[in-house]
């Protein structure tokens, strides 16, 4: 079975890391066949990349390659496993921008192999090859372009109010935490880019595509602002089944609410499944799970012709996440056999 995944970061690389222990599980198990020599390609978003300090910065990237090569730190959810900070010290002590980025010394170690192997002329997406070879994630991960393609978020000048300015999304996010309300988003350069070698492949062969709990703006909707990607995703004879990062009226983890609110979208999992929109009326989803807590909603979901299932939804511990990944499959297999 093939697996097409789309992924922001700490989300996605979580539920990410449950579904490969499912697969791997239930192939160790060989009970159900449908899961014999399953292929995972995780589709990573590349909105949130950054130039700091000369070196070529893919978060997202590195939270998926980092977690499922169990080299993440698991309580910040991003950035290397017993890290110190010494080079950002030495940079603050020079005084130079931009100091708010948490650039980790073990971190700069890929960050300085990239930003080489970019430089010599390599793709992003044959560098992202060659770092998983290290942390061997199980999965393979591609880039959604190679082409630069970065999110900017218009906002109200907070030296000079009442001016749009456009930050990085990076800045807006982790030097503001998304304090200053957001006009729009703007991913400079999408309009050219094309998707990654593998990209259009990976969808069109899926046997199932999921929508991992990232967040609906800037990461899974950073992804499929890449033009030809949504198309792909409405044409593809796989089902495409979504998970829920929505719980409770509010995110699990980090300001998705304030992206759902510059999108004009209500932060509940009924608002999240309606504005990706159902397959059967030119949106993206066959499929949506919620929150048992968000049970009440799944008729109205149902209405708007995407099939919604309520399940647990906490990715608390690695068994909780496979569980969830084991919803998610079989309801694409559900999906599969009514088409
Ligand atoms: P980012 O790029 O690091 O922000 O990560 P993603 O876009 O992949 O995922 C962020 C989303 O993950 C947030 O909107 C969270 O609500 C969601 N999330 C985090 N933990 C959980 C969880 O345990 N369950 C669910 N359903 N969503 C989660
Ligand atoms: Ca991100």
């Amino acid at each position: 079975m093939r697996i097409t995944a789309l992924a922001g970061g700490i989300g996605g690389a979580r539920f990410l890391r449950g579904l490969r222990h499912h697969v791997q599980r239930v192939t160790d198990d060989s009970v159900q066949r449908e899961t014999d020599g399953t292929e995972i390609t995780v589709i990573g978003n590349t909105g949130d990349d950054i130039w700091i300090h000369g070196l070529r910065v893919c978060p997202d990237l590195d939270t998926v390659m980092y977690t499922l090569g169990e080299g993440i730190d698991p309580e910040r959810g991003w950035g290397r496993l017993d890290e110190t900070f010494r080079a950002k010290e030495e940079l603050t002590a020079y005084g130079v921008e931009p100091t708010w980025f948490g650039l980790g010394d073990r971190d700069i170690g890929t960050h300085l192999v990239r930003t080489t192997s970019l430089n010599a002329g390599y793709p992003l997406s044959r560098v992202t090859e060659a770092l998983c070879e290290r942390w061997q994630p199980g999965v393979h991960l591609v880039p959604m372009t190679d082409d630069r393609a970065e999110t900017h978020v218009i906002v109200d000048d907070p030296d000079n109010p009442g001016t749009d300015i456009a930050l990085h999304f990076q800045e807006w996010w982790i030097r503001y935490r998304a304090s200053l309300p957001a006009r729009r988003f703007v991913i400079v350069g999408i309009e050219e880019a094309t998707p990654a070698p593998g990209v259009v492949d990976a969808l069109r062969n899926a046997d199932v595509i999921v929508f991992p709990p990232s967040n609906p703006i800037v990461s899974i909707g950073t992804i499929l602002a890449v033009p030809g990607l949504a198309d792909e995703l409405r044409t593809a004879k796989a089902p495409v089944v979504g998970v829920s990062p929505i719980i409770s009226g509010a995110p699990v983890r980090g300001m998705a609410d304030a992206c759902l609110r510059a999108s004009g979208i209500e932060t509940t999992a009924a608002a999240v499944a309606q504005h990706y929109g159902a397959r059967s009326s030119g949106g993206l989803l066959d499929g949506w799970l919620v929150d048992t807590s968000d049970a009440a909603s799944t008729p109205v979901i149902e209405e708007a012709g995407i099939t919604a299932r309520a399940v647990p939804l906490l990715m608390t511990d690695l068994d909780a996440t496979a569980a969830m990944a084991a919803e998610t499959l079989d309801l694409a297999s559900r999906l599969r056999s009514t088409q």
